[in-house]
């Protein structure tokens, strides 16, 4: 399985960079989007960088409601055939109702599977509501976070329902329960983290920065 990410507010020469997040998975035929960042355009070319096409896009998650990773929606639908996307229940009906005029749209309330390997939380958090991906990759799961609103230690507690969580990509807001983190291997994070530099100084071994541009294979 493959991760690309590609919008952030930092990128590698060649990528945009823009406030909001979007990650692409990658496996065997399916390509999935995770958000879609702000700059619909920004996006497409960032996409086109690593050779997708909106077309190409067979799912697309959106984490939740807010102007940096929904920003580049429009982009994805208008120029998309036969997409699934997967919101959060609590999106606005109207953002609903133009979303399911253009793909098929699947509303996530509980946790559930998305597709081979691939696995919603369900939407969390009692303000702003959010999903996070879980991938499962052999026997390893990794959770792909937008802003992780509901915060790091409520998302890791339901991700961990299905097995011991190796590791985390995606905006971690202002967490910095450094007690959570020492039980992940991978701590993959940009966008909204408010504690990158503190999560890299205490695990140096286990810590990357991401931008658009910035790919592992898992
Ligand atoms: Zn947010
Ligand atoms: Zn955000």
């Amino acid at each position: 399985m493959e991760l690309t990410v590609v919008y952030d507010n930092s990128a590698t020469e060649g990528f945009h960079a823009g406030w909001g997040f979007a990650c692409l998975v990658r496996q065997g035929g399916t390509t999935l989007l995770f958000d879609t960042g702000w700059n619909g355009p920004a996006l497409l070319e960032n996409l086109q960088r690593v050779g997708v096409k909106p077309s190409d896009i067979d799912i697309l998650i959106v984490s939740h409601q807010h102007w940096d990773h929904i920003g580049g929606l429009s982009a994805i639908l208008h120029n998309s055939d036969a997409l699934e996307v997967y919101v959060p229940g609590a999106f606005s009906p109207n953002l609903k109702k133009e979303i399911a005029r253009h793909a098929q749209l699947i509303e996530v309330t509980k946790s559930r599977q998305v597709c081979k390997g691939v696995f919603t939380t369900g939407q969390l958090g009692n303000h702003i509501k959010e999903q996070s991906l879980v991938l499962q990759s052999e026997d390893e799961l990794y959770i792909i976070t937008g802003c992780a609103h509901p915060g790091l230690g409520e998302i890791i507690d339901s991700a961990a329902k299905m097995g011991h969580i190796t590791g985390v990509l995606g905006g971690l807001h202002d967490f910095n329960d450094m007690g959570t983190l020492s039980q992940l291997s991978y701590i993959a994070a940009g966008h909204c983290t408010s504690h990158k530099d503190k999560i890299k100084r205490k695990f140096p071994d286990r810590f990357a920065y991401i931008y658009a541009g910035y790919s592992i294979d898992i």
